[in-house]
């Protein structure tokens, strides 16, 4: 399969490693957003948290929670967001599971914005009948 995340995993690709076990690696995002904007995938392949079992996803947020740990104590990160993008609509691009971690601070420009949308709550008692059981 022809997936960079895969090649970086196996090493055939260089990457700018962060940290890695036996199961998942994390290396510095080449188009980054933030100083250590750093990706974290699994060593196997898995197009995204609805392909990836949850032995691994614990796997991949152990090493996620590594890295933070990481910056927090060599570089005094205290801000950050962790982020997944999971299909092509919810902006994915790479399909290869990976967890974005985004260092964040005061001016640096990377406001996300979310639409709101109060007028959804008169939905909630449908949209909750959809997913009870039977
Ligand atoms: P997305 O699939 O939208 O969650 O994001 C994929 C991310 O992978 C982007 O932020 C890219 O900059 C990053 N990326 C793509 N190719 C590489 C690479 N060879 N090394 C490091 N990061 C990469
Ligand atoms: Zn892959």
């Amino acid at each position: 399969m022809d997936c960079i995340f895969c090649k970086i995993a196996s090493g055939e690709f260089n990457s700018w490693k962060v940290c890695e076990d036996e199961h998942a690696l994390a290396f510095l995002d080449i188009n980054p957003v933030a100083e250590y904007h750093t990706i974290v995938v699994p060593k196997k392949h898995y197009a995204n948290i609805f392909d990836i079992p949850a032995d691994e996803l614990a796997r991949v947020m152990a090493t996620v929670k590594r890295v933070v740990d990481l910056y927090g104590d060599k570089l005094g990160l205290n801000n950050c967001q962790i982020i997944h993008n999971a299909g092509a609509e919810a902006q994915q691009e790479v399909f290869h599971f990976h967890i974005h971690i985004i260092p964040r601070a005061h001016g640096d420009d990377n406001n996300i914005t979310w639409k709101t949308h109060p007028e959804f709550r008169d939905k909630f008692a449908e949209l909750m009948g959809r997913i009870r059981p039977q």
